[in-house]
């Protein structure tokens, strides 16, 4: 018997449990889990568990003993999915998606490494692209040490050979500098650039000189800094970004650490910097006047019918300005980032007439479902991201099997689930959602506070059954009066507080700062915002809202997964102490509930357990049926295989559709395995 389908190590398959209750689920998990095998599967869904440790089975041998392979011939592991989801795009000419999901800390993003060494082959291209992207784009939070704070779905192109000759990464960028996390990307510039680089960009070797790290809170120490900023710079250089590219991506970074540090103060009406010395470092780093930035720093250009004046801001008005300054350049540089890698590893020149269809893999590697103490906008769009997600994962995991047994003209039979389609539509639905209500607020002119926002809200949405606030449910304490709303999300109970969601919808970037960073004479900062060109008499238009943009990037990213043939990871965090040993009960216990995974296992086994193509089930049997060994004289593989199976006395376990035949229960396959290694 295979090492994987030994006893001492759980089932392999959620699918072949004895009783499919939540109780044996968890014991085969936990058994497995402790065991070592932090993989396992419901069908071809691959169940993750975070181990926590370094594991020894991602190496090249590794991947070569699972090429090709079915997937019940191999112990669990992300290649075999890989793998299928590969042979399914060669076999059938049709693009394929890996989904990965799970909370923060789950271990999405180091599944999705795995997964891509094994997809990528010979691009090392695009492995260096996940380097800098991680470094850009990942922050220690409470949850994990290594947080994605954007989302990340990239196609994979191969030729009709089958080789990777591309791919293209959308991003899903949210959580802000200054505002939760420190980019990992910051800590190495601060702690491992060369001293004379530092130098040149005026920044000290040390994170507590700057503000908006001190505000980030999480000061992460890696043991080998130095290396790490090497490692990143290199990727960059290996990836085709030019000297003044990478040098102008640190002097961002460094313009964000230092307007953290400005501090503005006022004498009588007059708002002014305090410490003015930032400002011609700020000139330097932009490459642009000091008395530009001082300007943009302290006044703001409108026009009043045909006057064009400069109006001074309060201080209070400064500071705002400023941090929304740093934030929108962080994520204007993030965006320029994933599109120079883009311009680099898009497939060119593919001529489908002579090479044949080119087709692809995506990968979605995008933030878990996350709650902290105080949750805010980003929350809520991660969040609802994951409802969206789970949504999918609701219609395809059926919708696939029913296609299935449709296709192979197999009766079906339904499986009741949780279907959140109506968390969904709480977030989304036009004119009623709350993405809506807060557009329409936004949409106001005058003062809106967040307060009101809230208040539509309550209006608006009292009577659903996944919203609450504090107003609508007095005695609820757990909930601020005029500050927090309650969404009963499929993995939890998510309190928001409404403040900053005005703010942080709205596009507030002063367009002075805009023309500040098109006015320099460094074309790449230049390029990166051709907005600026426009003067304040030619911005009219209103831009989308962030909720809005949000909303429609999701929408398209699911309508792409949905358009292919999708291969799910779900993956579970063991414990919320980052610990290789501990399998919490209770925590294990909600994830498995809320991710649908015994639901999953009912329809899986109400369906069939295991299908095969006639060829390839003979293939692997023939030798245990006279009437097929060596070779069978019955006019279809079809009819040899119902020879043998009655045969062996398991006719009422199985059914035949027009090119597989289905086996109900995993018994039944055992029982062949057993037969077969008994010859
Ligand atoms: P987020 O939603 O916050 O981005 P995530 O699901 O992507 O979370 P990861 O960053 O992949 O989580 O994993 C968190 C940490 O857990 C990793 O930094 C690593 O230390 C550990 N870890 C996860 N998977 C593995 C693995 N297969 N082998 C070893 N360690 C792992
Ligand atoms: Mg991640």
């Amino acid at each position: 018997m295979a090492e994987h389908e030994s006893l001492e190590f759980g089932k392999a398959d959620f699918v072949l449990l004895d009783n499919v209750s939540l109780e044996e689920f968890m014991a085969n998990l936990k058994l497995r889990f402790e065991k070592g095998r932090i993989y396992s599967y419901i069908g071809e869904v691959v169940v993750s568990v975070n181990p926590y440790r370094a594991m020894n089975i991602y190496g090249r041998d590794t991947i070569e003993q699972y090429k090709g392979r079915e997937l019940y011939e191999r112990p669990p592991h992300l290649f075999a999915i890989a793998d299928a989801a590969y042979k399914a795009m060669k076999r059938r000419n049709k693009d394929t998606c890996i989904v990965i999901s799970g909370e923060s800390g789950a271990g999405k993003t180091e599944d999705m490494s795995v997964t891509s060494v094994c997809l990528y082959r010979v691009k090392n291209m695009l492995l260096k692209s996940n380097c800098v992207l991680e470094a850009f784009g990942n922050a220690k939070t409470n949850r994990n040490d290594n947080s994605s704070r954007f989302g990340k779905y990239m196609d994979i192109n191969f030729d009709f050979k089958g080789d990777p000759i591309g791919g293209h990464i959308n991003n899903y960028l949210l959580e802000k500098v200054g505002v939760k996390s420190v980019f990992k990307c910051i800590f190495q510039l601060v702690k491992g650039a060369p001293d004379a680089q530092l130098r040149s960009l005026h920044i000290q070797r040390d994170p507590t000189a700057y503000t908006y790290i001190k505000v980030g809170g999480q000061i992460k120490s890696s043991i080998n800094d130095s290396a790490d900023f090497k490692a990143v710079t290199d990727a960059m250089k290996v990836i085709g970004f030019t000297t003044g590219e990478i040098q102008t991506v640190y002097k961002i970074l460094a313009t964000i650490l230092h307007l953290g540090n400005l501090k503005f103060g006022s004498d009588g009406d007059v708002t002014l910097i305090e410490n003015s010395k930032l400002v011609s470092v700020l000139g330097d780093l932009l490459s642009t006047k000091d008395e530009n930035v001082e300007k943009a720093l302290l006044y703001r250009t409108v026009a009043t019918g045909r006057d064009v004046i400069d109006k001074q801001h309060t201080h209070q008005e400064a500071s705002y300005g400023r941090d929304a300054l740093a934030k929108a350049i962080y994520e204007r540089l993030f965006c320029w980032i994933v599109g120079r890698i883009n311009d680099i590893i898009e497939v060119k020149n593919y001529d489908a007439r002579v090479h044949g269809k080119n087709t692809v893999i995506g990968v979605l590697d995008i933030y878990g479902f996350e709650i902290f103490q105080n949750n805010s906008f980003e929350q809520f769009c991660i969040n609802y991201c994951n409802e969206k997600l789970q949504q999918l994962f609701i219609q395809l995991v059926l919708k696939q099997e029913q296609e299935e047994y449709q296709r192979e003209g197999i009766p079906w039979k339904h499986i009741d689930y949780f279907n959140n389609q109506i968390i969904v539509d709480l977030v989304e639905q036009q004119h009623k959602g709350i993405f809506a209500v807060l557009d329409e607020a936004c949409m106001n002119v005058g003062k809106v506070t967040d307060e009101m926002f809230l208040q539509a809200l309550n209006g608006k949405l009292a009577k659903h059954a996944h919203y609450t606030s504090r107003k609508l449910s007095p005695t609820d304490k757990n909930l601020e009066f005029d500050r927090d709303f309650r969404i009963r999300h499929y993995a939890g109970d998510v309190a928001y507080s409404v403040v900053g969601f005005i703010d942080k919808n709205k596009d507030t970037l002063f367009q002075d700062f805009k023309r500040l960073l098109y006015n320099s004479s460094n074309p790449v900062l230049k390029a990166m915002w051709p907005e600026g060109k426009l003067s304040i008499t030619e911005v009219t238009k209103r831009p989308l809202t962030a909720a809005t943009l949000f909303k429609n990037s999701m929408i398209s990213l699911v309508e792409n997964l949905a358009s292919k043939e999708p291969y799910y990871v779900r993956c579970i965090k063991p414990n919320d102490v980052k610990s290789p040993l501990l399998f919490e009960h209770e925590r294990c216990k909600h994830q498995v509930e809320y991710l649908g995974l015994l639901e999953n296992v009912r329809v899986r086994r109400a369906g069939f357990a295991n299908r095969q193509t006639y060829p390839r089930f003979l293939q692997r049997y023939k030798m245990i049926s006279e009437f097929t060994w060596p070779n069978h004289d019955l006019p279809s593989d079809k009819e040899a295989v119902k020879r043998l199976l009655q045969g062996c006395g398991f006719e009422h376990d199985v059914a035949y559709g027009k090119t597989k035949v289905f086996i109900r229960t995993p018994r039944t396959i055992f029982n062949l395995e057993e037969q077969r290694a008994e010859m």
